[in-house]
């Protein structure tokens, strides 16, 4: 027998998942939470049609395949629109983070060599710090505020216009690039992240399985992470492929106004960054009977490290946090922390301690740990090294960089930075950053670790921890943290609180207290300036 099947060859592709919406959930809403807080509701069919109005007029104005088409915009429904319209042309979506530098957006633009930028009436006035760096064919206003637009600008609305929703997709092949993000920067330069349709349709696959998140059709769905960082996760993708109702909450992302829109809404499934969380976590403690959300909601949450305090809390909420880890580079969803079926019995304590690794990497997705000497580490829960991953929606390389050694292994694994250790159920559980590890005396100290057991403090709101030079062990943890109101903790109320969890070589040395800790454009804690702040530090 031919080793061919007599399957059809069908590509995995953006323009099924568009004609999918109009077919079979032409009702189902899309609310938008607007610059002045109030809401503007849509459904899926007007999504369907005014996509392809975009698309069409996107045509028109001479964009070609593979020309890049830029966004610069919150989380609503024209941005929805652009998620679905810029790839059905062709073309690539490159979603600008609003929160880097002006200088390092202009950056990006040149970069990726954007040709047409659309862009929230809002943020003009960031468009106007990066206008003379850069050069587009033309820039759409969204008109969310009613402000006035520039002369040299078009409207969003008239540019629907130039566009039929009668419009012709163009063969697309599978592998084509669908969109390109930016990774956020946090050493050197953004690099380019360009993911295929192919890569997209498979990862939010992934993301409707039920040992993932599960994302289905009754589900209500707020993405908190923006959609300029590494597509919302996925979130607004899966939930057009599987027709659940999107909340997109715009540029209100205080924890008032997310629990507002969850009650409002019933939201069953949200995703952030634990600073998100932390924030609402508070409001919560604050008022707890303020809300009432929908049961059993579900919350991804990753990004950064989650203490276990945060579970706990949330779940007297009947609120569920969903540990999710993955990167820019990989979907970005690459593992979720759900327990296995062998684990239902553990005690409360010990579920909690799985639920706060980074868990199991999801279907077609394939890690392994490898240290300092390139020596493949085993999976026993003691042994670290860094992850290196690969799989259908990992990248194999960075836009116009190509495979640079230190980013992929020769044998063509994406080296994520993380480091982690596996236990023998395969659970990942990252211990830091390659560049964050504390080396004290020859050892290193996890200074993730360490951050999560003083968030765990009652009075504690963030704690981050740094490697600070010292000149007998080489480098020495210290942690700065920010406080409740009112409140003073000193070194040994920190001490006293984690000195059971840990051997006492790992306790910080110093205890600083600051009035916030600084944070990168998507939200986690930038250790490069706390280490500025703190260098040439004297230890006691
Ligand atoms: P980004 O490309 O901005 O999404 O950042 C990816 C990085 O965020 C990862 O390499 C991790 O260092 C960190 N990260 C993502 N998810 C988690 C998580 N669940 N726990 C701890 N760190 C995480």
């Amino acid at each position: 027998m031919s080793t061919k099947s007599t399957m059809m060859d069908f590509p995995l592709s953006l323009p099924h998942m568009l004609e999918r919406i109009g077919l079979y959930f032409p009702t189902v809403q899309v609310v938008s939470r607007m610059p002045d807080k109030s809401l503007h509701r849509t459904n899926y069919l007007e999504i369907q049609q005014r996509s392809k109005k975009l698309a069409s007029a996107l045509t028109n104005a001479g964009i070609k395949k593979g020309d890049c088409v830029a966004t610069l915009m919150w989380n609503h429904y024209a941005h929805l629109e652009c998620y679905m319209g810029v790839p059905c042309t062709g073309a690539v979506l490159h979603t600008l983070n609003l929160r880097l530098s002006p200088d390092d957006i202009a950056y990006i633009v040149n970069h990726a060599e954007d040709k047409i930028l659309i862009v929230d009436d809002v943020l003009l006035p960031l468009y106007n710090q990066i206008k003379d760096k850069v050069s587009f064919d033309k820039v759409v206003v969204v008109p969310l505020a009613g402000e006035a637009i520039p002369e040299d600008c078009v409207n969003y609305e008239d540019f629907l216009n130039t566009g039929s929703a009668d419009f012709t997709y163009p063969d697309i092949d599978e592998n084509d690039a669908l969109g390109m993000c930016y990774t956020s920067g946090t050493t050197g330069r953004p690099k380019g992240v360009v993911y295929s349709h192919r890569s997209t349709v498979l990862h939010s696959m992934s993301e409707a399985l039920d040992s993932s998140l599960a994302i289905n059709q009754h589900d209500v769905v707020t993405p908190v992470v923006p959609m300029f960082h590494a597509n919302a996760w996925g979130l607004p993708y899966t939930s057009v492929m599987v027709g659940a109702k999107l909340v997109l909450p715009g540029p209100h992302l205080d924890a008032e106004s997310l629990m507002d829109l969850y009650e409002q809404e019933q939201v069953t499934l949200s995703a952030g960054v634990p600073t998100i969380w932390m924030a609402i976590k508070q409001a919560l403690e604050a008022e707890p009977k303020r809300w009432k959300t929908a049961p059993n909601m579900r919350m991804a949450v990753g990004g950064a490290a989650i203490p276990e305090s945060l579970f706990r809390v949330f779940d007297t909420f009947d609120m569920k946090i969903i540990q999710a880890w993955g990167m820019t580079e990989t979907g970005p969803l690459a593992s979720i922390g759900l327990l296995k079926n062998n684990m239902m019995d553990l005690s409360e304590d010990e579920q909690y301690q799985i639920r706060v690794k980074q868990g199991l990497p999801l279907p077609f997705v394939e890690v392994r740990i490898i240290d300092d000497d390139g020596v493949e580490q085993p999976w026993d829960g003691v042994e670290q090294g860094e992850i290196q991953i690969r799989g259908p929606w990992i990248t194999g390389s960075y836009h116009k960089e190509g495979r640079q050694p230190d980013k992929f292994s020769a044998d063509g694994w994406l080296r994520t930075g993380d480091v982690a250790i596996i236990d023998p159920e395969g659970f990942i559980k990252l211990t830091d950053r390659t560049k964050d590890l504390v080396k004290s005396g020859g050892e290193w100290i996890s200074s993730v670790d360490l951050e999560n057991a003083i968030m765990d403090h009652p009075d504690v709101i963030e704690a981050a921890v740094i490697a600070v030079a010292h000149p007998k062990w080489d480098e020495r943890p210290l942690a700065a943290i920010v406080v409740k109101e009112g409140v003073s903790l000193s070194k040994e109320d920190i001490h006293d609180f984690i000195r059971d969890k840990f051997h006492k070589t790992w306790l910080p040395d110093a205890v600083e207290t600051v009035t916030d800790i600084p944070k990168t454009s998507t939200g986690k804690f930038m250790k490069k300036e706390l280490r500025k702040l703190y260098e040439g530090w004297i230890w006691e």
